[in-house]
C-alpha cells in the first residue's frame, strides 16, 4: 500500500517551500507555525520570517518584542515565545538528543523536525496521518510521512472523503464509507482567544495603558509572558 501512495505523491503532492531544506531550523519554524494555522496562510509568513531570521542564532539574538510582533496575524501567539526561547537554547547548548525538551515541541513536532530534517524513519502522527491509518488498517513508515499529510489533506478528508481520486482505493477497507461529522474548531469571533489576540495587537504597535485595555486579556497574556506591566499600568511587549 505505501508504494501506490508514494507513487501517487510523486506525481500529485504538493509543492511546500519547507519541503526543500533539511535544515532543521526551518523545519521547527514551519512546524510550530502549522501546529496550529493552515498551510496557505503559513507558506508567505514562513519566507518571511526565514528570510529575516535565516538560522537559529540570528532569532536567539532578536529581541522578544520584535519576535512577537513578527507572529501577529498567525494566531496563537506563545508558540512565538515558545520559537524564540528554543532558539535562544539551541543556541547556546545546540540542538538536544530529545527535541522535546525545547519549548514548543511535543512528540510530534519532535518526529516531523526528526524525519524531515534528520532523515530518521519515525512517523509524525498528526490528525491527517491517524486518519488514513485508521481508514486503510495499514502501518506506514516514515518514508510515507509527506505522501500521508497530503493524502489526508487533500483526499482522504475528515467528512467526506474523495475515494475516486483516491491511489489506494482498491486496497482500502474503508472505500465508500464516510466518517461521523469531523468536529469543527471552535469559534474565533467573540472568543477569549479573540479578545487575547486584539489585545495583544494593540500592544505590539504601542504601550498602551492597562486601564483602556481589556484586563482579563492583559492578566493572561501576562502570565504567559507575552506583555509586561509595568509599576504605572503600562503595558508592552517584552523587550
Ligand atoms: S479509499 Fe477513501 S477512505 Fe480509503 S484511504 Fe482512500 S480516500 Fe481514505
Amino acid at each position: 500500500m505505501e508504494a501506490q501512495l508514494l507513487a501517487w505523491y510523486a506525481g500529485a503532492g504538493r509543492d511546500l517551500p519547507w519541503r526543500h531544506t533539511r535544515d532543521p531550523y526551518a523545519i521547527l519554524v514551519s512546524e510550530i507555525m502549522l501546529q496550529q494555522t493552515q498551510v496557505d496562510r503559513v507558506v508567505p509568513r514562513y519566507l518571511a520570517w526565514l528570510e529575516r531570521w535565516p538560522t537559529v542564532d540570528a532569532l536567539a539574538a532578536a529581541p522578544a518584542a520584535e519576535v512577537i510582533r513578527a507572529w501577529q496575524g498567525l494566531g496563537y501567539n506563545r508558540r512565538a515565545l515558545a520559537l524564540h526561547r528554543a532558539a535562544a537554547l539551541i543556541a547556546r547548548d545546540g540542538w538536544p538528543d530529545d527535541l522535546t525538551v525545547l519549548p514548543g515541541v511535543g512528540p510530534y513536532t519532535a518526529a516531523a523536525i526528526g524525519n524531515f530534517a534528520l532523515a530518521k524513519n519515525v512517523l509524525p502522527h498528526d490528525v491527517n496521518v491517524d486518519r488514513v491509518e485508521r481508514r486503510t488498517g495499514h502501518g506506514f513508515t516514515g518514508a510515507a510521512a509527506q505522501a500521508l499529510m497530503d493524502l489526508g489533506a487533500t483526499v482522504c478528508l475528515a467528512r467526506i472523503p474523495r475515494c475516486d481520486a483516491c491511489p489506494l482505493e482498491a486496497l482500502c477497507p474503508s472505500r465508500g464509507t464516510r466518517d461521523e461529522a469531523a468536529r469543527k474548531q471552535s469559534r474565533f469571533e467573540g472568543s477569549f482567544r479573540q479578545r487575547r489576540a486584539s489585545t495583544l495587537r494593540l500592544v505590539a504597535a504601542s504601550a498602551t495603558p492597562g486601564d483602556v485595555l481589556d484586563r482579563e486579556a492583559v492578566e493572561a497574556l501576562a502570565r504567559d509572558g507575552l506583555v509586561v506591566v509595568h509599576g504605572d499600568g503600562t503595558v508592552e511587549l517584552p523587550s
